[in-house]
């Protein structure tokens, strides 16, 4: 009489209860057993807390990397990517491609904070290894998974590795969607991801100037995918978001996940921006001259006084310039703000 029971409580425990993995991620924070579990249209494998691997049946050419809430309280991207999950797992969304899903900082996300001791999307390229707590266990384990998922592709097949880090910002911005293209070391772009991000309502391109400790960096660095860090407008708290706002992303996305098909648009719309500098916190007096509600890619006069301390000021170097990702509150050493100045799309080298 035991071991129909037994059976029974297995086979109810190794599933995602209502296949909602964000809430089974929120719930488990700390620990999540490892298990594996069969969907219609392939085999997935929760690999510990926020990291979920699903296996289609057929051959996949792409291996494809969402990661959400590295920031925990940038919760919009955690919801659309929670709803294709389950879409896939409820068979709406037949999957033909490889698919790692994580959710970055659970335990922030529980909180409704940034971070909890360092910010996440700091710590990956082993920069980790300076940090304590946490934050920097956390990013190696993120690394792990994506290195095993790269790695665990079937022999032979070519595969072509993607990683979009979905975050929100701080602030409003002058483009809503944009992305940071990591620092590629030759200056050449690719066409089709830059055609796929047009599609998918982006309407502007960061070209990083060096290289960082970032999460899409890491993938493009360590594993040569193409990767990106994609902001898709204003941080609102879990069950605020209006997902309407991000449906050309989940159309090419969920075209991504069943096709395999990178959707395509014209770039024209596109503004592309490369960084000029690093705006560097030097000391306690620093001060950025802005309005706190200034919005990313607001653009100032040459020579206007946009930072200053103690030790130093930093003015416009030419008009049109602008400022991104703008913050004070933070430590010593770390980065202010960027600067950015306008590119034609005519003068970048596509691949
Ligand atoms: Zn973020």
């Amino acid at each position: 009489m035991i071991r129909p029971y037994l059976t029974l409580y297995l086979v109810e425990t190794m599933t995602i209860l209502n296949n909602d993995f964000l809430a089974a991620t929120l719930a488990n924070q700390d620990k999540m057993a490892p298990f594996q579990f069969e969907f219609p249209s392939g085999t997935g494998f929760v690999e510990g807390t926020g990291i979920l691997r699903l296996e289609p049946k057929q051959d996949a050419s792409i291996s494809l990397v969402l990661s959400v809430g590295v920031h925990g309280n940038e919760t919009g991207p955690i919801e659309l990517v929670n709803q294709l999950v389950m879409s896939i797992l409820d068979g709406r969304i037949s999957l033909s491609v490889r698919l790692l899903v994580l959710i970055g900082n659970p335990v922030a996300a529980n909180k409704a904070t940034r971070f909890c001791e360092v910010n996440l999307n700091r710590l990956f390229s082993g920069a980790w290894k300076n940090y304590d707590g946490f934050e920097a266990k956390r990013a190696q384990r993120l690394e792990k998974a994506i290195s095993d998922f790269y790695s665990q592709a079937k022999e032979g097949a070519t595969q072509t590795r993607l990683h979009y880090d979905l975050h929100t910002a701080i602030r409003g911005s002058m483009h809503e969607k944009f992305v940071v293209y990591p620092f590629v070391e030759n200056a050449i772009y690719n066409q089709q991801q830059l055609a796929f991000l047009a599609a998918s309502g982006i309407d502007a391109v960061l070209l990083s100037h060096q290289s960082t400790t970032t999460f899409s960096y890491y993938s493009y660095a360590t594993h040569g995918a193409h990767a990106f860090t994609v902001e898709l407008g204003k941080v609102q708290p879990f069950g605020e978001n209006d997902l309407s706002n991000f449906a050309a992303l989940e159309d090419s996305l969920s075209l991504l996940l069943e096709n395999g098909v990178l959707a395509q648009a014209s770039m024209s719309e596109m503004r592309i921006f490369t960084v000029l500098d690093s705006l560097v916190k030097d000391d306690d007096s620093y001060k950025l001259g802005i309005e706190a509600d200034v919005k990313n890619f607001t653009q100032f006069e040459q020579g206007y006084r946009l930072a200053y301390s103690e030790k130093s000021e930093y003015l416009v170097q030419q008009t049109g310039d602008a400022i991104v990702f703008p913050n004070t509150n933070l430590p010593i050493g770390q980065r202010a703000g960027l600067m950015v100045r306008p590119v034609a799309l005519g003068d970048l080298k596509l691949n």
